[in-house]
């Protein structure tokens, strides 16, 4: 399988690390060995000294496609968790600097923590999902799709023009902003919904 991520989907994110809005998706990947399986804590890297969360919702690929269209996209995707993509800010920002590729800074072991998937049909309306974030007691993202730039199914129309979508693929939609760094012992957990996704420790 593979995770796709979608960058700068938020307007208010893309702002907040000086950004421009994009006018098409902004990709990058991370493989199979960035997950971080349910109840692992998750290790900051001896690389960085400054790592952030990144809460999004996460959509898992049920059928493969290429070329899809953005009127079946929805056929494309079944379940949707809360992850957090973790980003040692530090390297991207030197990574960016020197117009380098952001895998070091994005696609390491454990980066990708993902939540419990729920069967997408909990849902009337995907494009009013609200999710949250709180670090030990306090909230520190709160995000919902409606907000997203490029939706769900823009999105799967957009990467499959390049890449095959597989089953069991994922896909990271992107943060919204109020990102930050963690450090050890915080904890970390997701709200989808209103409903708890997703724990992760940081050690
Ligand atoms: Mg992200």
């Amino acid at each position: 399988m593979k995770i796709i991520c979608v960058g700068r989907n938020y307007i208010a994110h893309a702002h907040e690390l000086n950004n421009k809005v994009p006018d098409e998706p902004l990709l990058f990947l991370k493989p199979e060995t960035a997950l971080l399986r349910k109840r692992q804590a998750f290790f900051i890297p001896d690389f960085t000294n400054e790592v952030h969360y990144e809460t999004e919702l996460v959509i898992r690929i049920c059928k493969v496609g290429k070329h899809i269209q953005e009127k079946f996209a929805h056929t494309y995707y079944n379940e949707i968790a809360l992850g957090i993509d973790f980003t040692a800010r530090d390297i991207q920002h030197i990574c960016k600097t020197k117009g380098w590729p952001w895998e070091i800074a994005k696609a390491f072991d454990g980066s990708a923590a993902v939540g419990s998937f729920v069967d997408k049909k909990k849902w009337d309306n995907l494009l009013n999902i609200d999710f949250e974030l709180k670090k030990n007691d306090d909230t520190v993202q709160k995000g919902n799709s409606k907000d997203m730039i490029f939706s769900c199914d823009q999105l799967i129309s957009y990467i499959s023009r390049f890449f095959t979508l597989k089953i069991g693929d994922i896909i990271f939609t992107g943060t919204p902003a109020g990102v930050g760094p963690v450090k050890r012992n915080d904890r970390l957990n997701g709200y989808l919904a209103g409903h708890h996704n997703l724990s992760v420790l940081v050690k």
